[in-house]
């Protein structure tokens, strides 16, 4: 087994708390019995849990023996793991977790997020991408997907009845979204495009360095118009239309009862504090979900916000399922607190880390949720990371708190663990010691609950009608 600073399914990496092994689920659809299968495992070498990523993989962690081999073949058989080890380590493709089932979508991506996965997995060379090269569909459905790190976003787009693909990249500062290149094409020429980038890239990296220069570095350095030059096979499609869509607004409909484009279905998005689910409540699902359908064997989807969806439920059982996910100890309830907590692993499972993130997100969710002056009716989403990696995607968060140490905090007389805090991507705090973070977090609810316009006034909307020195002055009166 090699030990990398990666973790997979071959690639596994050691924490503080034991082994984490992290398995790639492409688009995160797994069936029953591979779920099964991973429950095995968590009981017999992990602590009897799993976890959900940012990345729709899943994590077994607190490992303290290595896997057996055996156990290992048997996960790449039930699909579990590429059948090239070389390519184990990418980063899992991304697409909207209710792909194919969307009845806003214009495109079902989830073909190609297959034909993707096929592609690298025949081409050995591309082992030698990055780990953190990430690839996106987003079918431009009801859940946006154009705001999450990847280092390519391929977004569905119909002209003239004909659907394309709008390519993004990342480029320019560190941890920004990927841009708008203006280029689009058909969607069928999708392997092409993505193989000759994929290549580029590779052509002007120094694939022998330990640590692999990032695609937005490449891109940098060479310019956008060099790494683009390959691609000029695709005229005369029309190339470089800017888009005058705001796409950050979409709806995110992925926790509660949804109806499915197929009549008569719906999906249930059910709310995984910080991605951990025990595995007697996984099983639990599991069999929920056979007694009301034992036909159904694949219906389960990860999302990248670390949530799981439960497909293809009639809606006359709807109801009754969603009470028995309750008796799971579970909820579906889009405007619980953990609903939208998102945070990296913190110094238990990362030697970056400079702030238990984990822990500190989960005490300030309880803390919340126990106040009974603050009632939360609203979904807010709050991103802890442990370091300015900020793995925990603060692009996304309304509120973000990201782990300092004092040599990159202004204030010297810090001493205690400590978040910079940033309000919808503006640096609001430098140094603010973990202890008083519940109550700053109260306050600034609070603030925004008692003077919002209204109550379809959301948070972003909110803190957006003042400067930063005008928000300041808010939460200190
Ligand atoms: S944000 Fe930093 S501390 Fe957290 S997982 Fe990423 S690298 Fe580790």
């Amino acid at each position: 087994m090699l030990v990398t600073p990666c973790p997979g399914l071959y690639y596994s990496t050691i924490a503080q708390d034991g082994i984490i092994y992290r398995l790639r689920i492409p688009g995160g659809i797994i069936n029953h019995q591979q779920l099964l299968t991973i429950a095995d495992i968590a009981d017999n070498y992990g602590q009897k849990y799993i976890n959900i990523t940012n990345r729709a993989n899943i994590q077994i962690r607190e490992v303290h023996q290595e896997i057996d081999l055996p156990t290992l073949a048997k996960l790449q058989q039930l699909g579990l793991g590429s059948i090239n080890y070389q390519i184990d380590h990418i980063r899992n493709i991304m697409t909207s977790p209710i792909a194919g089932i969307d009845s806003e979508e214009i495109i079902n991506t989830l073909p190609f997020v297959e034909g993707w996965d096929n592609y690298i997995t025949e081409n050995s060379h591309l082992g030698e991408l990055s780990a953190k090269f990430s690839i996106c569909f987003d079918g431009k459905g009801a859940i946006s997907l154009i705001n999450q790190l990847n280092d390519i976003t391929l977004l569905a787009e119909i002209i003239n009845d004909q659907i394309y693909f709008r390519l993004y990249l990342s480029y320019g500062e560190k941890r920004q979204p990927p841009q708008d290149t203006g280029i689009l094409f058909p969607v069928e020429k999708y392997l092409q495009v993505l193989g000759v980038l994929a290549n580029t890239y590779l052509e002007n990296i120094d694939i022998t360095q330990q640590r692999k220069t990032r695609l937005r570095e490449v891109i940098n350095n060479i310019g956008l118009g060099e790494y683009l030059k390959s691609l000029n096979f695709l005229q005369p499609y029309p190339l470089q239309i800017a888009s005058s869509e705001n796409l950050t607004f979409r709806q995110q409909k992925h926790l509660g009862i949804h109806p499915q484009k197929q009549p008569g279905l719906y999906y249930l998005g059910v709310v995984l504090p910080l991605g951990k689910l025990e595995t007697w409540q996984l099983r639990g699902l599991i069999n929920v979900s056979q007694e009301y359908d034992h036909h159904l064997t694949n219906n389960f989807r990860l999302t990248p916000w670390q949530n799981l969806l439960i497909t293809d439920i009639p809606g006359d059982k709807i109801r009754e399922f969603n009470t028995e996910i309750t008796n799971l100890g579970l909820t579906t309830n889009p405007k619980n607190i953990k609903s939208h907590l998102v945070a990296c692993a913190g110094r238990k499972g990362c030697n970056s880390a400079h702030t238990e993130a984990n822990i500190d997100a989960l005490m300030l969710a309880e803390y919340l949720e126990n106040k009974t002056n603050l009632t939360i009716d609203f979904p807010i989403n709050i991103h802890f990371s442990g370091c300015s990696k900020s793995c925990a995607q603060h692009t996304e968060g309304d509120i973000t708190l990201i782990g300092v140490t004092l040599a990159e905090s202004e204030e010297t007389t810090v001493n205690e663990p400590s978040y910079q805090i940033y309000i919808c991507g503006r640096l609001l705090y430098e140094c603010v010691s973990c202890y008083k973070i519940p109550y700053l977090m109260t306050k600034m609810l609070e603030v925004y609950q008692n003077q919002r316009f209204s109550y379809d006034e959301s948070f972003r909307e909110f803190t957006l009608r003042y400067t930063t020195d005008q928000l300041n002055q808010l939460l200190v009166n």
